[in-house]
């Protein structure tokens, strides 16, 4: 039988897009043997086919497209001569079998098998798109129905047209900003159909993609039929109440011959899942530490396998603490100050997740969370038990927006044992 080759690294990164080449350059900086693996042929994760700028505002201070974005960080893991391995599938996490590498990584490559055993992991493996199957739209299986990032892969990457005119479900960043491309690229954008009566995307990305273009959205309002027999013919769409059913007598046909849809991501953690890393039910990421840490013990996790992002900057500063304290980890200088217990984070109120799930250290950090539904006029509140900590200003707060909470060693200090730290948006009453 032909031997698996094998080989050792300090830390093993699982993803080759913006945030395994951030936590990358981070554990290779902190002086740790670090390999990228990337199934595709080429890094840059799904940065390459995003050719909108909006990237690069906050880490670079100007404004690029994706592929730019991507491109810097690209020229810098080439640089630094960081081992990547293209075309190669990491397959699964298993235990190392020595003292000296906790963890072994199966990998599937052009070449074949390899097993590279290390000290630390890196989970960067990004999310894949909810289906039609995965939302369950009645009605006849033509051609036509496409996720919208597989639409704009076939637009902007294989230069194809997904089709001529086009109904979008779903009004977050991917559908707003197809939206826009499908009209420059002279098809015709039908509407943006949206099953919360608000727009699920960033502001900016409402006005630039919709606003500019004519483009109508129609909030409260999903697809209840596709129709067609070999392509789509015209999908049936209805208004929704408030427990976001159809509401029957609403419905109406609208003709066209591509659906998009836009109806979330879902973080790629099946390795995970697999390696034993306890997965959040609200994130479907991994729950983890303020080193970003999960609960097996080397095992980090950063970007959109671990909560869904929604600038390419937060990930490259996410993966940028993953790869340090990956490398920490294996180069075993790690800070040891480890709490006695440690303190666990809940989200309450509004704030539907909270990331990190525990603080194993008194160490001030910030936790990041989104609320369920926007709202006026509310106010961020840390407590220990039933003791208030802090309590931010009131202000706006939307669904499309990360936030980010400040949490100090003396928040970590007031809990006592048997106690959460609770990240709350509550309403604040006008006066
Ligand atoms: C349509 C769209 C528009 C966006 N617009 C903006 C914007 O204007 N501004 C902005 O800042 N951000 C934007 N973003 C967000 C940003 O692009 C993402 O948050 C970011 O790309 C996530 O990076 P990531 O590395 O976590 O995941 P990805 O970029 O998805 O990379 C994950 C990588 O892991 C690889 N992988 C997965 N599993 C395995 C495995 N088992 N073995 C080997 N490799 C594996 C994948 O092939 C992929 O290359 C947009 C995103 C989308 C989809």
């Amino acid at each position: 039988m032909a031997q698996i080759e094998t080989r050792d690294y300090d830390v093993v990164v699982i993803g080759g897009g913006p945030a395994g080449m951030g936590a990358a350059l981070a554990a290779h900086e902190a002086g740790a043997s670090t390999v990228v693996i990337e199934r595709n042929e080429h890094l840059g994760g799904i940065l390459r086919q995003c050719i909108h700028p909006g990237f690069g505002l906050t880490h670079f201070k100007e404004e690029l497209t994706g592929p730019e974005y991507a491109q810097r960080f690209i020229n810098r893991v080439r640089e630094a001569g960081i081992d990547v391995m293209l075309g190669s599938m990491a397959l699964g996490i298993d235990e190392g079998g020595r003292e000296d590498a906790a963890h072994s990584v199966t990998v599937m490559g052009e070449d074949g098998m390899a097993r590279l055993t290390c000290r630390s992991v890196v989970l960067a493996m990004g999310c894949r798109e909810r289906t039609r199957f995965e939302i369950k739209i009645p009605g006849s299986r033509p051609a036509g129905v496409y996720t919208a990032g597989l639409a704009q892969r076939y637009i902007n990457i294989e230069n194809l047209r997904p089709g001529h005119r086009v109904v979008i479900l779903g009004s977050g960043d991917i559908g707003l900003i197809m939206a826009r491309r499908c009209a420059l690229e002279g098809l015709e954008v039908e509407g943006v159909y949206e099953l919360m009566p608000y727009a699920n995307g960033l502001h900016r990305n409402v006005k630039n993609c919709l606003e500019d273009f004519g483009i109508p959205l129609h909030l409260s309002t999903t697809v209840t039929r596709v129709i067609g027999r070999d392509r789509v013919e015209a999908v049936e769409v209805s208004n929704v109440g408030e427990d976001l059913s159809p509401i029957p007598g609403t419905e109406r046909i609208i003709p066209c011959d591509t659906l998009l849809l836009s109806v979330g991501l879902i973080p790629e953690n099946e390795l995970a899942r697999a390696a034993g890393v306890e997965i959040d039910p609200r994130t479907r990421g991994a729950r983890v530490d303020q080193d970003l840490q999960t609960n097996v013990d080397g095992i980090f996790s950063c970007g959109n396998v671990l909560q869904v992002h929604d600038l390419a900057d937060n990930v490259t500063a996410e993966a940028t603490r993953a790869g340090a304290a990956a490398a920490a980890h294996a180069l075993g200088t790690a800070r040891p100050d480890v709490l006695s217990e440690p303190v666990t984070l809940e989200p309450c109120g509004m704030a539907g997740y909270i990331v990190p799930a525990r603080i194993n250290r008194t160490v001030a950090t910030k936790a990041f969370f989104r609320v369920r539904r926007p709202l006026e006029h509310a106010q961020l509140v840390i407590r220990a038990g039933d003791a208030v900590l802090f309590h931010g200003k009131t202000r706006d707060y939307k669904p499309s927006i990360m936030e980010a909470a400040p949490i100090t060693p003396k928040m970590l200090a007031a809990v006592k044992p048997g106690e959460t730290l609770t990240v709350s948006i509550d309403p604040v009453e006008e006066a």
